[in-house]
């Protein structure tokens, strides 16, 4: 299969038609100079005439920013564009030129699949403790913000090459990835999973690069921006820093190590400093993931700067990682010679040389989404939905709470249509303790349900039983506390059961109906997990999605924006044998 793939930046649009079974490139080009009047689509229409000779059967679009939405390579529709879109602000130079790309290509391939690989899909299942960034996590939730990671086609790509290399399954391997480039980052893998990247919620943080300074005091930001305006401080940081900043001589690597040579100072200080940030991050990689089998080396400067490869190297020894100087300075990698080893033979951990391919990545993915393997937007996964504590209140316990006549004011929406985060919040009194800054989710209604977990309940010293939504009825007491006023309630405090709200057509599309008891199985993540007894909610006003709670969220590890399939079930229980088998165990 023959996969157009699509590299579209601010300025310039690269392009390779890759033949998936063999591997090879059977075309390639480049149009630059994208700005002042020329747009991607120009760029495109000049390019087409050498991509028409080739019979494509997909195009694969490489987008940078997937934010929490995309867990894997997905087909593009009108819908994936929107939320390619909803993700600009998190990458405003880059996703604007990929979505561009995306409609010149769309309306010059209009009859064949068009495919969207992420940048953020290898990492989106980084462990909680690995993205979130310690800063209030309203204000994160609100803006998004926390560690995405990107270059995930190449790290996966490389480690998957790796782990062929070393004749070991990659799910049993912990390797660290350096993608050292123009744009620099390193990736923790473990299992083949991603548990750690250097570079954050943009592609500006982590290592020295060529033009962007990777780690820094965020109060140098904020100097920044004061001094230089918010504009400023954006190009101070992505476009003058790095190896340009440090050198003053361009971000060319090979440059700087000539003028290193010859006794340049600042040259020289570049240098060094991009190699023991990357020697700290190999430090501290190994330290997350408890040890490592072996260190990969790609991008333009991991490929070839054997130099920059030993002085990154040089103390790590304690590690059990040792290179063999020859074997360093001959290696030379290719597409078609993708691999060499340049551990000494006393070293416990190899050190390999790879050539990435990330063309090949996207168009491999590509392929594999239109051929209909596994796609996990697909119809069949349901995204999961973590509800914190939250209470509804009634118009009666409102008034007495927050005055009366008050209204509930919007904070955010909420996933399902015409549902609320109130900016109104409860303190929650129990005989045991108490709970303060629960928020009032909206409109209000006809009762007063209040939802916690389990670990709240032991918290407030009270028993509540598990409910499905609406029934309170004999369920535990607890006390309100406004700032108006407090009420006791004799009922109203649930434990709410998982459920998952759908359409009629999803309950067509998954077999099922209105109060079914299902098994939803949470795989590929960190946990493995199924969980039995959740009920199906058919209603055509709601949206797919299944609803847990905090404590059952943290049981399974789930990662904002994670996933569960439901499994068809003849027995309970049965989703979860099948899992066992699965892993053998
Ligand atoms: P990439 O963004 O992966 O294409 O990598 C570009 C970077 O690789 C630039 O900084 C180049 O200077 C660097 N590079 C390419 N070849 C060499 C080499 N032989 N020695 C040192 N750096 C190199």
């Amino acid at each position: 299969m023959n996969v157009l793939v699509i590299n579209c930046g601010s300025s310039s649009v690269k392009y390779q038609v890759v033949d998936v079974a063999s591997g090879a490139a059977v075309a390639k080009g480049k149009a630059e100079r994208i700005g002042d009047g020329r747009s991607h689509k120009d760029a495109l229409s000049e390019l087409l005439p050498e991509i028409k000779e080739h019979d494509i059967q997909a195009v694969g679009h490489r987008v940078v920013h997937g934010g929490d939405s995309f867990h894997d390579a997905t087909q593009i529709t009108d819908e994936v564009i929107k939320a390619i879109e909803a993700c600009v602000p998190l990458a405003p130079l880059h996703n604007p030129a990929n979505l561009a790309g995306i409609a010149a290509a769309r309306e010059a391939f209009p009859s064949v699949p068009h495919v969207a690989v992420f940048d953020t899909a290898f990492h989106v299942r980084m462990p909680r403790r690995a993205r979130t960034y310690a800063i209030d996590q309203e204000l994160a939730e609100k803006h998004g913000i926390r560690r995405y990671g990107f270059h995930g086609p190449s790290h996966s790509y490389v480690a998957k090459l790796a782990a062929d290399h070393l004749g070991q399954p990659l799910d049993e391997l912990r390797l660290i990835t350096c993608h050292l480039g123009n744009g620099a980052s390193i990736c923790a893998i473990e299992n083949g999973k991603s548990v750690e990247t250097s570079m954050g919620m943009t592609p500006l943080e982590g290592l020295v690069m060529g033009t962007r300074s990777g780690d820094i005091d965020p109060g140098v930001v904020l100097l920044l921006a004061r001094e230089l305006g918010v504009d400023g401080a954006d190009k101070a940081l992505n476009k003058q820093s790095g190896l340009a900043g440090l050198s003053g001589l361009g971000n060319d690597l090979r440059d700087i190590l000539s003028a290193a040579a010859e006794g340049n100072d600042r040259a020289r200080l570049a240098v060094s400093t991009f190699a023991h940030r990357v020697r700290k991050y190999i430090g501290a990689y190994a330290a997350a993931l408890g040890g490592v089998d072996a260190v990969i080396m790609t991008g333009g400067i991991g490929e070839n700067s054997a130099e920059m490869r030993r002085r990154i190297l040089q103390r790590l020894g304690f590690l059990g990682l040792r290179i063999d100087e020859d074997k360093n300075g001959d290696a030379r990698v290719s597409h078609d010679d993708a691999v060499q080893d340049v551990s000494s033979g006393t070293a416990r951990v190899k050190t390999l040389v790879v050539a990435t391919n990330e063309e090949l990545m996207i168009a491999k993915q590509s392929a594999r989404v239109v051929s209909g393997g596994k796609d996990v937007k697909s119809p069949r996964a349901i995204p999961i939905a973590v509800s914190a504590r939250h209470l509804h209140l009634d118009r009666k316990t409102m008034d007495i709470l927050f005055g009366e006549g008050s209204e509930l004011s919007v904070y955010r929406e909420i996933s399902q249509p015409g549902q609320f985060a109130a900016e109104q919040k409860v303190n929650l009194i129990g005989p045991r303790g108490r709970i303060d800054g629960v928020r009032v989710l909206g409109p209000l209604r006809p009762g007063v349900q209040v939802e916690v977990s389990r670990t709240d309940e032991f918290r407030l010293g009270v028993d509540a039983p598990i409910r499905d939504s609406g029934k309170v009825k004999g369920s535990a007491p607890i006390t309100l506390e406004g700032p108006k006023g407090t009420v006791h309630m004799e009922e109203g405090l649930i434990c709410a059961r998982r459920h998952i709200h759908m359409t009629p057509e999803d309950a067509e599309h998954f077999g099922v109906k209105d109060k079914d008891e299902v098994e939803i199985a949470i795989t590929g993540g960190p946990r493995d997990l199924v969980f039995g007894d959740v009920l199906v909610r058919v209603k055509s006003s709601y949206k797919l999605e299944m609803h847990i709670d905090t404590d059952e969220a943290n049981a399974a590890e789930l990662s904002r924006g994670a996933v569960g399939d439901l499994v068809y079930t003849a027995a309970p229980g049965e989703a979860a044998a099948k899992l066992r088998k699965r892993r053998g165990s």
